[in-house]
C-alpha cells in the first residue's frame, strides 16, 4: 500500500508508520547526518532508516514471490540495529571491510575478499561501504565478490551516498564526518565491469516510510531479464 495518507489514533495525527517495527508516530526523530545538520529519518524505536524500511519492503516482497523456502540474504555494510529482523527473517549474513565495524559483522572482507565461505546469496544489499573506498579497483573487486557470492539468479541492492548527475565522484576532505567519497555517474560504469545490469531508483510510492531520504539507490542483477524480474518483483518503477 503506497500513497501519503495520514490517519488519526485517539488524538495524535499519525503520518509516518514504520514497517519494520509497527511504531507509528507524527515524525521520525531526528539524526545528525552531517555536521550541525539533522535530518528527522530515525525511528525511535527500532532505530531504522529509510534504507532499512526501503529494504525491509522489498525483501518482503521478494520474499513473497518466492514461497515458502527462506531467502538468503548477504550483506556488506548493513546497520547493527537492523540485524535481528534480518536474521530473524532471512538466512542472513553480513560482511564488512576491516576498517569498518569489523568485530560485530559475520564474516571480515580483506581486500576484497570475504573470509570464509557463507552460502551464495539470492539477494545482496551493498550499503554505504563504496564511499568509504578511494581506490576504484577495490570498489569494482567488492562488487565483483558479491557477484561470486550470489546465486546464478543473484540481484543486489545497493544504498551509498550517490549523486548520479555528477560526471565525477567527489572526495570529501580527510576526515570527512562519514565519508570519503560521494560516488558519482562513473559508478555505474563500476557496476559494469562487475557483471552488474543495473537499474537507478529515484522515487518511490512510499511516503508513509519518508523514502525520499535514500533516493537514489540502484537495483542490479546479472541479466537485463533478471533485472525486470526483480522490478516486476518488488513493484518498483524505475525512472529514466
Ligand atoms: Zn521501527
Amino acid at each position: 500500500m503506497g500513497g501519503s495518507c495520514s490517519l488519526e489514533v485517539g488524538t495524535h495525527l499519525v503520518s509516518v508508520h514504520c514497517p519494520i517495527c509497527s511504531w507509528a508516530g507524527r515524525d521520525w526523530y531526528a539524526v545528525e547526518s552531517r555536521p550541525n545538520s539533522f535530518a528527522k529519518k530515525i525511528c525511535p524505536q527500532c532505530g531504522g532508516y529509510p534504507r532499512d524500511r526501503i529494504t525491509f519492503i522489498l525483501l518482503r516482497r521478494l520474499q513473497r514471490g518466492q514461497g515458502p523456502k527462506r531467502l538468503v540474504i548477504g550483506e556488506i555494510g548493513g546497520s547493527v540495529h537492523s540485524y535481528s529482523w534480518k536474521k530473524k527473517r532471512y538466512r542472513y549474513w553480513n560482511a564488512d571491510i576491516v576498517e569498518g565495524a569489523g568485530w560485530t559483522v559475520d564474516v571480515l572482507v580483506r581486500g576484497c575478499r570475504i573470509q570464509k565461505s557463507p552460502p551464495c546469496a539470492d539477494i545482496a544489499i551493498l550499503s554505504y561501504v563504496l564511499s568509504q573506498v578511494e581506490t576504484k579497483s577495490v570498489r569494482i573487486g567488492l562488487m565483483k565478490e558479491l557477484h561470486r557470492l550470489t546465486t546464478r539468479e543473484g540481484k543486489m541492492i545497493f544504498f551509498d551516498d550517490l549523486e548520479l548527475t555528477r560526471k565525477r565522484h567527489q572526495v570529501y576532505p580527510k576526515g570527512a564526518f562519514f565519508h570519503a567519497l560521494q560516488l558519482g555517474h562513473p559508478i555505474l560504469n563500476e557496476l559494469k565491469s562487475a557483471g552488474w545490469k543495473s537499474v537507478i531508483i529515484n522515487a518511490l510510492e512510499l511516503k508513509s516510510i519518508q523514502s525520499e531520504m535514500e533516493m537514489p539507490f540502484i537495483l542490479a542483477a546479472k541479466s537485463e531479464a533478471l533485472l525486470f524480474e526483480l522490478v516486476r518483483t518488488t513493484r518498483i518503477a524505475p525512472q529514466s
